[in-house]
Formats: structure tokens, C-alpha cells, sequence
């Protein structure tokens, strides 16, 4: 078997699903296909702007943006052929109840993207004639109740969904949905953004797939962000490792948890072009190459740096280091770069929610100072030259490099 990952953009329209129905038809597999899919176009986005609606008690602002989601499914429904009401029943209601936990109504909304777009797809394809099954993930990918970053059970999650494969006349495809799964009492929780790439990699471990596919709206895994350099080059093949540590540096080629389910299992990631389904593509496996001699830029952008000085002049190094990442752990912090002097360590983090809560815990037994609105930038197999012209024109705040990768937290307006 085979598993095959869309994300938003490639079915972002009625286009996007044909085309997705032409290279279903096209995949070559015996054993039956599984075909993950993320919601459709910036409908997450859309579904964040409806929860935070919700809690701000601003119902016909949530209700507005609901409909305008409803809608916009409804209209690719149409254009599909499909009749909204008769061959799919669309939620009516936002699922959200203020008694809840700003995360957990979270979960129940947000979801509910790839709900929609699944049970498009799915009926749309069973239309055109194809041999189709759609399954409910929140029932079968069971996680813990960790809202918005949900952790997979995979002993549960694998006995189940392997039953499920492994059915006798289970019809050919399997149209799932990434991103989401549910907790043992039947909440619908989610994996953290982008995590669609990790759904399909962990459906690839449990069933043994021969190999995973991302169909994206790149040629593959490039060496630098396109809608930054205009010059890009495709790396046909990468090594696993080379593949996380550009997945963990910032790159917008796959969510960081995908790696390790395939890794564990040898399982080949090819990252292939959406609308161009004869194009090879880049290959992730045992025996990749790497970007021999392209050096390769990874932005992170939205970063904040920083750093803590001890309040007394005892400054023990290995204590403090303990106590800081326990306060960054165990306010969710990701920590992007760390460096350390004789009496100072500072850490570049994604500057998210958690931040504020972090600091408050950090000046409680630091001082502490930060700067924000930076952008961590990455360049893999970098030359003396190469770093000269990266440093040109912007304002570094720190920089490390060792002799192939440099490192620089850069002020943001100087991208
Ligand atoms: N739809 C989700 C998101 O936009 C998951 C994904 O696309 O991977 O974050
Ligand atoms: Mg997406």
C-alpha cells in the first residue's frame, strides 16, 4: 500500500479536486490506497478567526465567519457536481461551548476543516466511480487530551487502524484526514499546525507502506523558500537526518514529526509536485545524497531572543541550564538556538502564546532582557563568501557557525 498526503493548497478549489481524483487514478498500487487529506485552502486560518470570535462573546462576527466557511465549501461542493444537503450534510452549528477551555473549543472548531473537506472528496469520488471508503480519524487516531498539540497513542492508534486496513472487501481508497484525531471519550483533538505531514507518516509506520507521498504546489524539496529567492534549485534526494534538521530549522517543507515514523521503518518520503504528477520529485530514504553543493537557506521567522543573566554573581552554568529548560519545557516553549557565555545564556524561541508566561517564570529567578521580531536564517553548506553575502545590509544579533552551517538571529525588517 501506498499513503498519499494533500495539503491545503492542492485542494484549495473544484480544480484542486479533479486534479487529485487524476492522480488517485493514476497511482500505481496494488494493495489499496491511503490518501490524507489537510482542509481545504486557509480554511484553518478561517476556523482560528471563528474560535477567537467565540471566546471574545462576538457571536454574529463568528457566526459571519462560519457562514463565509460553510459557504465556500458549499460553492467547490456545487462546482463538484455534488449536491450540499442530499449527498453531504455540512455542520450546521459552530461546535463551541463556553464553558470549555479556550484549547479544547479549540479542537472541536478547528477540525472540522477536515471534516469538510474529507467528506467532499470522499462523496466525489465515490460519484465518479471510484472504490472509496472515508474514515473518521477522531475515532481512530486516539491521542491524550493535550489541546492544539495533541500526543498519539500509537499502540492503541495502530491495532485499530490496521484492523481497519486489513478488513476483508475494504474498498480500494481511503480518504482520511490529517491533522487530527481524538482522545479515548470521543473529543476531536489536533496535532498542531501543519500536522497533516505527520497523520500521513504515521498511517505509512502502522501499515507498512512501501512508501509515503506529499503532493505539493512545489517542483519538491527545494534549497531556499521561492517566495524569498527567486533562485531556487530542486534537491532530488536527501538522507532522513538531513531531512529533520531541515524540517527543525524552519523549512515550510514538512512538519518536524514527520521523519521518525518513516525513518523507524525505512519507509521512502517522496515530496512531488501537484500539478505536475509526472515530475520525479524529491526523495527522502535510507540512502539519499544530500544537497552536495548547494547550500541550502532556511528561514524561522518570528523569533525572540532571549537571555539570562544570574542575579547573584555565582553563576553555575549546568544549574541554571537545568532550571531554564525546565521553565522552557514546561511552558511549551521551542527553543530554535541556544549559546552561553561565562555569565549569560540565551535562547532564540518561536515567539508564541507561551512566551509571556515563560518570562514571568524566568524573571522570577533571572535577569532577563529579549528582543523580538527576529528571524533565525539557516544556511546548510555554507562557504565563507556565502555567509559575507548573507550578513550584508542586516543587523545580527548573534551568529554561530561551525565549518558547513551558519546560524544568524537577524532583525526582522531586514529580510
Ligand atoms: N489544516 C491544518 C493546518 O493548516 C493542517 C495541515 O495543513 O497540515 O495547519
Ligand atoms: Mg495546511
Amino acid at each position: 500500500m501506498k499513503v498519499y498526503k494533500f495539503g491545503g493548497a492542492s485542494v484549495k478549489d473544484a480544480a484542486g479536486v479533479r486534479n487529485l481524483e487524476s492522480i488517485v487514478r493514476q497511482a500505481d498500487v496494488q494493495d489499496g490506497l491511503m490518501v490524507v487529506v489537510s482542509a481545504m485552502g486557509k480554511t484553518t486560518n478561517a476556523l482560528e478567526r471563528v474560535v477567537e470570535f467565540c471566546d471574545a462573546g462576538k457571536e454574529d462576527a463568528a457566526l459571519n465567519q462560519w457562514i463565509d466557511i460553510i459557504d465556500f465549501h458549499v460553492a467547490i461542493m456545487k462546482e463538484l457536481g455534488l449536491q450540499p444537503g442530499t449527498d453531504i450534510r455540512l455542520q450546521g452549528e459552530i461546535p463551541f461551548d463556553p464553558a470549555l477551555p479556550y484549547d479544547e473549543n479549540y479542537d472541536q472548531i478547528v477540525s472540522m476543516g477536515e471534516i469538510m473537506s474529507t467528506q467532499i472528496i470522499a462523496v466525489y469520488l465515490l460519484k465518479q466511480g471510484l472504490s472509496v471508503e472515508w474514515w473518521n480519524m477522531p475515532k481512530l487516531l486516539r491521542t491524550d487530551d493535550t489541546w492544539r498539540e495533541a500526543k498519539v497513542d500509537s499502540e492503541t492508534s495502530a491495532a485499530v487502524i490496521k484492523a481497519g486496513w486489513e478488513r476483508p472487501n475494504r474498498p480500494h481508497i481511503v480518504i482520511a484526514q490529517g491533522f487530527i484525531g481524538g482522545t479515548a471519550d470521543g473529543k476531536r483533538t489536533t496535532l498542531g499546525r501543519e500536522g497533516s505531514d505527520y497523520s500521513a507518516a504515521l498511517l505509512g509506520n502502522y501499515l507498512d507502506a512501501e512508501s509515503v507521498t506529499i503532493w505539493k504546489d512545489v517542483p519538491g524539496i527545494l534549497n531556499a523558500d521561492p517566495r524569498i529567492e527567486p533562485n531556487t534549485v530542486l534537491i532530488p534526494s536527501l538522507r532522513y537526518m538531513d531531512a529533520v534538521e531541515l524540517a527543525n530549522s524552519g523549512a515550510q517543507v514538512m512538519h518536524p514529526k514527520t521523519i521518525r515514523p518513516l525513518e523507524n521503518k525505512h519507509i521512502p518520503l517522496y515530496v512531488r509536485p501537484f500539478g505536475d504528477p509526472t515530475a520525479a520529485g524529491s526523495v527522502i530514504s535510507d540512502d539519499g545524497v544530500g544537497p552536495i553543493g548547494i547550500p541550502v537557506y532556511i528561514w524561522r521567522k518570528n523569533q525572540i531572543l532571549i537571555t539570562m543573566r544570574a542575579k547573584d554573581f555565582a553563576f553555575v552554568l549546568e544549574e541554571s541550564l537545568s532550571e531554564i529548560f525546565d521553565i522552557i519545557h514546561r511552558n511549551r516553549l521551542k527553543v530554535s538556538l541556544i549559546q552561553s557565555s561565562a555569565v549569560t545564556i540565551s535562547v532564540c524561541v518561536d515567539n508564541t502564546r507561551f512566551v509571556p508566561d515563560a518570562l514571568e517564570a524566568l524573571k522570577a529567578r533571572f535577569n532577563v532582557s529579549y528582543n523580538d521580531h527576529l528571524s533565525l536564517l539557516t544556511i546548510r553548506g555554507t562557504t565563507p563568501e556565502i555567509l559575507e553575502r548573507a550578513k550584508a545590509g542586516r543587523t545580527i544579533m548573534l551568529s554561530q557557525t561551525t565549518r558547513r552551517t551558519a546560524r544568524l538571529v537577524v532583525k526582522e525588517n531586514d529580510n
